[in-house]
């Protein structure tokens, strides 16, 4: 195999954060996507992957010289309840590299066989969820939100079990690092305070470099707050569900990680959940924020032994730190929405207007994405919202708010035209519907069609292009259509 330049700074960790295991090998690989962009990106030969030595390695068939595949440990709080062991049960890192920009990626297999994690588990992925994942997680970066990236996606050529048997797939994922809270947890759980602090430190020189001197784990915890603060404040600016926001599924490094059953909004509603799994709506829309500050404050605890040596200091530096999610939310969720009502100034009454909107779509019923997209092409002339009050079924409600709007657009100093311009580019006509996602997923798993796949990663690699002869894929869904769950498939 020729050598990826590999770099691998986790396995240089002690042994009890990981355990070395290779990739199972499958019997008939075949490789179902390709992301040549990325690919490049990262310094990879795309010839070389689509060969039978590159599949190999995106199957888990060859490991490359220089990999040193691992499963990495972790713990977390799931739906609330602590689990003290959990780990890549189905996930191998093959290693780190590089990239063109001088980033250090990650360059891990989903469901790429059992690991020493895997508890009852097969350690394997089905087509569906490996499918949902790449579409979401790409989608996500085009719209401009921190993530987690799909290299590719192969077809083993064996089945899964799960309800059914269902063709079994790897996803070959990229993360700036897999480090989650509950990485901390773990240790943190064990009384490991050595080990603590040697993630800690991990953790700053990969991620958070300006963390230095004495105070730096205090830094660090303030950092990983500002990101998550940012992250989620852009999850709410598009209406995206992440579905399972366990501890363990919370990147240190404030990246969007583990698609499990994810949606985005269509119908704007704080209580829309779709995860099959999320019986009491813990991970409901609205519910994402606290639930971001409920997992940041069990990541301040498992820090607590390295803020200070007195316990009781180390918490009241924790619960000051934490004291910081609400403001900082609330900046990032503000100015992204003045972004997307074309507000270039401030004003202490936006948040009201913003706070308007919202409660106006809800009591009317309104396609989330769709109305900004509306007011955006609305925002460049005096009268022609019709299309965006069509959306809503209060249209008086409407009118009532688009007045107060207009007003506000009244003091701003941009023209019409830049505004309308600027608005374009901060709201998306295209996101990926699960409607649109279930159908793609379908046709692959139930005909072999990877068309509709195809075509909606096309249509989503440029969300906010008007693309002609694609209308389609921007409406929201008809009752028919309207998918009312989504499952983590595991
Ligand atoms: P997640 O649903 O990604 O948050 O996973 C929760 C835990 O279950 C993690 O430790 C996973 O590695 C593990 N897990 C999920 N699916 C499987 C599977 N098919 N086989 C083994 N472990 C799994
Ligand atoms: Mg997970």
């Amino acid at each position: 195999m020729i050598p990826i330049a590999f770099d691998n700074s986790y396995v240089r960790l002690p042994q009890r954060f990981y355990a070395a295991v290779a990739p199972t090998t499958v019997s008939a690989p075949r490789l179902i996507r390709l992301n040549a962009p990325l690919a490049s990106e990262l310094g990879l030969d795309l010839d070389w992957l689509k060969d039978p030595e590159g599949v190999a390695m995106l199957s888990g068939n060859g490991v490359p010289a220089g990999a040193a595949p691992i499963a990495t440990a972790y713990a977390g709080h799931q739906f609330g309840g602590f689990s003290p062991q959990l780990g890549d049960g189905r996930a191998i890192l093959l290693g780190e590299l590089v990239d063109r920009h001088g980033r250090r990626q990650d360059l891990q297999l989903k469901g790429a066989g059992p690991t020493p994690f895997s508890r009852r588990g097969d350690g394997r992925a089905a087509l569906g969820p490996v499918l949902r994942e790449y579409i979401v997680s790409e989608a996500m970066a085009a719209l401009g939100v921190p993530t987690t990236r799909a290299l590719a996606a192969v077809l083993t050529g064996e089945a899964v079990r799960r309800e059914t048997l269902l063709p079994g797939a790897v996803l070959t994922r990229v993360a700036s690092s897999h480090i989650r809270i509950g990485t901390f947890q773990f240790f943190a759980a064990r009384g490991d305070a050595e080990a603590l602090r040697l993630l800690a430190d991990h953790v700053i020189a990969r991620h958070y470099p300006a963390c230095t001197g004495d105070g730096r784990y205090l830094a660090l915890l303030e950092a990983v707050i500002a990101a998550q603060a940012a992250l989620v404040a852009q999850w709410m600016t598009i209406g995206f569900i992440h579905g399972v926001m366990n501890t363990d599924n919370m990147s240190v490094a404030g990246e969007t990680i583990d698609y499990g059953p994810c949606a985005f909004m269509d119908t704007y509603h704080p209580t829309t959940v779709f995860s099959a799994i999320d019986e009491h709506g813990r991970y409901a829309f609205g519910n994402q924020p606290p639930i971001a500050r409920w997992n940041l404050a069990r990541f301040a605890e498992a820090l607590l032994p390295l803020l200070a040596d007195d316990q009781d200091e180390a918490v009241s530096i924790a619960q000051h730190a934490l004291s910081q999610f609400d403001p900082q939310f609330q900046a990032g969720l503000t100015a992204g929405f003045r972004r997307k009502l074309g507000l270039a100034t401030e004003e202490a009454e936006d948040v009201e207007l913003i706070k308007a909107l919202l409660e106006t779509m809800q009591r009317g019923e309104a396609d989330f994405t769709l109305v900004f997209r509306r007011l955006s092409e609305a925002a460049g002339q005096a009268d022609s919202a019709a299309a965006c009050r069509s959306l809503f079924a209060n249209p008086a409600e409407f009118d009532a708010w688009e007045g107060r709007w207009r007003q506000r657009l009244s003091r701003e100093p941009a023209s019409a035209k830049a505004r309308q311009d600027a608005m374009l580019r901060a709201n998306p006509l295209f996101i990926p519907r699960n409607h649109l996602v279930e159908a793609a997923i379908q046709a692959a798993v139930e005909r072999d069609d990877f068309t509709p796949f195809e075509t909606l990663l096309g249509v989503l690699a440029k969300p906010f292009e008007a693309q002609p002869g694609r209308e389609d894929h921007a409406r929201p869904p008809a009752a028919h259509e309207r998918v009312m769950a989504t499952f983590c498939g595991t």
